[in-house]
């Protein structure tokens, strides 16, 4: 086993290692896609600390330099060639399945070495897979957390009723929490760090195959696994470690707790050998108080809890980058193929604290976000503020009366940003930087059918869609009619 492993290193090294190559081979827009959407999931949203540093680059650099760098953090990360440029053996990894748990680790996850602080743990599976028998997967999940139990002093007791510290379930797609799974292959599994409520709390994608043997998706090797992380282990850069965030099948027959997995949860908890089993583990490290943001608190209630409410209603929303943005209240729902995540708009824009309205120009690489009488120019790709934001939104040319704007969108096929203020709307030209003569016009003359007043707006597939409350309507421009009518929260993979 160790012996293959070397072999896959060896490889790997022979075919990367030969000729340097210094061009990158052309990948095909879909790659790009793929590349740009899996950092964007699993290693974008690390705040905007290292932009203010890079204001005098040039603009062009600096939209280059942050997918790059995200790029080079996850060639490193994967101890690939660190190049910055996509390459095939990127893309490899790119595609194939791995855990859920972003490999930089945000919403404080694993910030301050959360652990459990008692002795016994419970464990309850609410749902099981239909690809094993109920025996063998509690037999299998009872193998997973012995791994650990032999080496930490922690004990793992299953329960069948009631609520356990680790609540465990198989279930496809959208499964109740904010991360739904993407059908078979990609993420296999996901689990929360160790904690109150939800922590600990381990999901497995049903659309896999779960199995005991090499076929399919091994369940011993991804449930101890997810069990590192639902005992506070982040992911190993060590490709021999268990908590290395790729799936890789290796021989169960005997399966041991792989040595940089055991020194990391020793460390937690200590050593099961080393301490008496009378003696308390031993007192963890203070720990750091919560990074909590220094600006104003926040003013309105965090909606993370509203994401399948059918009443929700939304601030703004946008495409970018072929992914879709839904704000509300100083937060955003981004929603790609790899699932949803639920973001601070402070943590990732310093200095926007709530979005009424959002709109991407897509051939300008530029998406723009409105507070009050400002708004701000962000690079589509890279997500950093365009040096010079905010400005004010007389520079678009509406009147400085006008305090807010609700919505606002960029039609594609006809070169036109239409912004919405209450009962009216104004078209505004961004190749010649001004407003269209003749506006405002009232929403109900040229817009029949979405109603008088419009709280968020996008585009997608040559399609508006227009928010008033928790209603939504899909809009054809070209025939000027609507298609149908829907509710925000569909979007949100409530299913
Ligand atoms: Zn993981
Ligand atoms: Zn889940």
């Amino acid at each position: 086993m160790l012996g293959s492993e070397f072999w896959t290193v060896l490889l790997l090294c022979s075919a990367l290692c030969g000729a340097a190559p210094t061009v990158a081979p052309t990948m095909s827009p879909q790659e790009d896609d793929l590349a740009q959407q899996y950092i964007s999931m699993f290693y974008d949203d690390v705040g905007t600390s290292n932009v203010t540093l890079r204001s005098n680059v040039t603009l062009r650099s600096l939209v280059n330099n942050t997918f790059r760098d995200d790029l080079e953090t996850m060639q490193a990360f994967f101890g690939l060639e660190v190049t910055g440029v996509l390459n095939k053996e990127t893309l490899e990894v790119m595609k194939a399945p791995r855990c859920g748990v972003s490999d930089i680790s945000r919403y404080g996850h694993f910030h301050g070495k959360p652990r459990w602080q008692k002795r016994r743990v419970t464990y309850r599976i609410t749902q099981y897979t239909p690809d094993l028998g109920r025996g063998e997967v509690d037999a299998t999940i009872a193998k997973a957390f012995q791994l650990y139990s032999d080496v930490i002093p922690l004990d793992f007791k299953q329960i069948y009723s009631g609520t356990a510290d680790i609540m465990i379930l198989f279930k496809g797609g959208y499964h109740g929490d904010f991360y739904p799974f993407d059908g078979s292959g990609g993420v296999l599994a996901h689990a929360n760090s160790p904690g109150q409520g939800q922590g600990g709390d381990t999901h497995f994608d049903d659309d896999e195959t779960w199995t005991l043997s090499a076929r399919g998706v091994n369940l011993l090797l991804v449930a101890a696994h997810e069990f590192g992380h639902a005992l506070g282990l982040d992911h190993s850069k060590d490709r021999r470690a268990l908590m290395f965030p790729t799936y890789q099948y290796v021989n169960t027959n005997g399966y041991r707790l792989p040595d940089d997995d055991r020194r990391g949860v020793q460390a937690l908890y200590g050593s099961r050998t080393a301490v008496p089993t009378t003696k308390p583990p031993p007192r963890p490290e203070p720990e750091p108080e919560p990074e909590e943001p220094t600006e104003e608190p926040d003013p309105l209630p965090n909606p993370r809890d509203e994401q399948c409410d059918r009443r929700l209603v939304f601030d703004a929303a946008t495409s970018i980058r072929g992914e879709l943005f839904f704000f509300k209240n100083g937060y955003y729902w981004k929603k790609n193929q790899y699932g949803i995540r639920f973001v601070k708009v402070s943590s990732k824009w310093s200095g926007i604290n709530s979005v009424d309205a959002a709109f991407e120009v897509p051939n300008s690489d530029a998406a723009y976000l409105f507070q009050g009488r400002q708004y701000w120019g962000i690079r589509a790709q890279a997500k950093t503020i365009i040096p010079g934001y905010p400005k004010s939104i007389t520079n678009l040319g509406l009147p400085s009366s006008i305090s807010k704007v609700d919505a606002a969108v960029y039609l594609p096929s006809t070169g036109k940003t239409f912004i919405f203020v209450k009962n009216q709307y104004w078209s505004y030209d961004p190749l010649r930087s001004q407003m269209d003569a003749g506006y405002p016009r009232y929403i109900t003359w040229d817009f029949p059918g979405i109603g008088s007043k419009v709280d968020a707006v996008f585009e997608n597939y040559g399609y508006l869609y227009f928010s008033n409350g928790a209603k939504q309507t899909e809009y054809y421009p070209p025939w000027k009619r609507v298609n149908r009518v829907l509710l925000n929260y569909g979007w949100l993979n409530c299913y």
